[in-house]
């Protein structure tokens, strides 16, 4: 059964009907999913969510699942409930007593986007559509390709011409159509603005954004399911459009009204590049004001200049008493490779903005030792491997025999007795 009603305005409250629109048309703000939380009370239990099957759709009763859809039509390749590995390693070495990394990269495609993919193709194909679209900075390109062809939809992804040659490569495989645009992210997203309007596609991120957006929320399930049905004390999530840190709380909020875990406060805390970082500098200079600004970064999955949910994000992090920090591309690099060497996880730039904003909040004391804190690792390292590119590799090179693998052991030896 479904507990889908419909749309409504964030801003002005409006209401509408299930249809494939994002924005209000009487006050333009964004529209968002409509639940009927009562219907929910006593029906969708632990229990229930405990049958489903082990990827989002365990929570479907709380997406945007059209009246309707037969489980089997779903456009689902698997996302989700992806493992919540405690991080002892790591928490030493920042100071951080009971630290959790919901590892994300393990997505069918390498990604925490396969969650809003799938559910936003899901409702696409409920609403009608054949082709999906989307306005990428690499890992959404690869995500809507993989999910159209798997489920026998056809896809157009449009991306910033500049990206990692790993996530162009990885989103043409599937034989969709992959369109490069010279310009930014804005840029595409601009164009794809336009593009919507000419040809009757569902665009993830623009049209049924609503539905897309919902997906998000699923990682808020998982965290507190995988915690025994507690939620943590804190959250630390990478922000783009600042879409998945609203959704996160908004996901601890409704898993608190329906009673599905104690009331408890919550912290949630946003994670930014430096060269990109136009949420977390109005968090910090308390102007409240998210000015857009040209990106300049590694992390070119979160290089979004004008974010979509800016304002969200900073209500979200205010009200819950959480933090924003930025890092510098170093810290990004840094940080890869800390969460690599204490953790045995290789994170894209993103996991790197992510692990290296938790280490600076834990060293400004913004982050208790003894809070039970959640990093959200969103995407995987061997999409970004230039990042690392000078930093790592063999440790010598040599011909293939035992005495030349025995000086070359002794060289190094020397070269790392300290002191020399
Ligand atoms: C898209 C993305 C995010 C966050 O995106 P939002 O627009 O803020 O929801 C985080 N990490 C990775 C790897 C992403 O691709
Ligand atoms: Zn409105």
């Amino acid at each position: 059964m479904s507990y889908v009603q419909g749309l409504k305005c964030r801003e002005c409250g409006r209401e509408t009907g299930l249809a494939a629109v994002h924005v209000c048309e009487f006050c333009f703000g964004p529209l968002e999913v409509r639940y009927d939380y009562d219907a929910m009370a006593g029906n969708v239990t632990h229990a229930s969510i405990a049958a489903g099957p082990p990827t989002i759709w365990r929570y479907a009763d709380l997406l945007p699942e059209l009246p309707g859809t037969d489980p089997a039509d779903r456009v689902d390749l698997g996302a989700g409930f992806t493992p919540l590995v405690p991080a002892p390693r790591l928490g030493a070495a920042l100071g951080l007593e009971d630290l959790w990394l919901k590892n994300d990269t393990v997505n069918p495609t390498w990604s925490f986007k396969d969650r809003v993919v799938s559910v936003a193709l899901t409702a696409a194909r409920a609403l009608g559509f054949d082709t999906a679209a989307c306005a990428s900075t690499g890992n959404l390109a690869h995500s809507v390709a993989a999910h159209a062809a798997g489920s026998g939809m056809s896809a157009y992804v449009f991306i910033p011409s500049d990206l990692e040659t790993a996530k162009v490569q990885a989103a043409a495989v599937y034989g969709q159509h992959l369109v490069a645009v010279k310009g930014n992210y804005d840029d595409v997203n601009r164009l794809c603005a336009e593009v919507a309007g000419e040809y009757g596609w569902a665009f993830v991120n623009v049209n049924v954004r609503p539905y897309y957006a919902e997906g998000s929320k699923t990682i808020g399930f998982e965290i507190a399911e995988q915690l025994g049905w507690r939620l943590p004390d804190h959250v630390v999530a990478p922000m783009a459009s600042g879409s998945m840190l609203t959704k996160i709380d908004k996901g601890f909020t409704e898993l608190t009204r329906l009673e599905l875990v104690a009331a408890a406060p919550w912290k949630v805390s946003g994670a930014q590049a430096t060269g990109c970082s136009p949420i977390a500098r109005a968090h910090k200079d308390g102007s409240g004001v998210v000015r857009p600004v040209r990106p300049d970064t590694i992390a070119k999955s979160l290089a979004i200049g004008d974010p979509a949910d800016g304002y969200y994000a900073l209500d979200a992090v205010e009200r819950t008493g959480g933090a924003m920090e930025d890092v510098s591309d170093t810290e990004i690099v840094d940080a890869i490779q800390l969460l690599a060497r204490t953790e045995g996880l290789f994170a894209e730039t993103a996991g790197g903005v992510t692990v290296a904003v938790l280490r600076k909040l834990a060293a400004q004391g913004r982050i208790e030792p003894s809070e039970r804190t959640v990093a959200v690792i969103s995407g995987v390292g061997l999409k970004t491997l230039d990042a690392v590119a000078d930093r790592v590799g063999p440790a010598f090179t040599i011909n293939a025999g035992l005495d030349d693998f025995t000086a070359a052991l002794s060289l190094s030896a020397r070269a790392e007795t300290p002191g020399r």
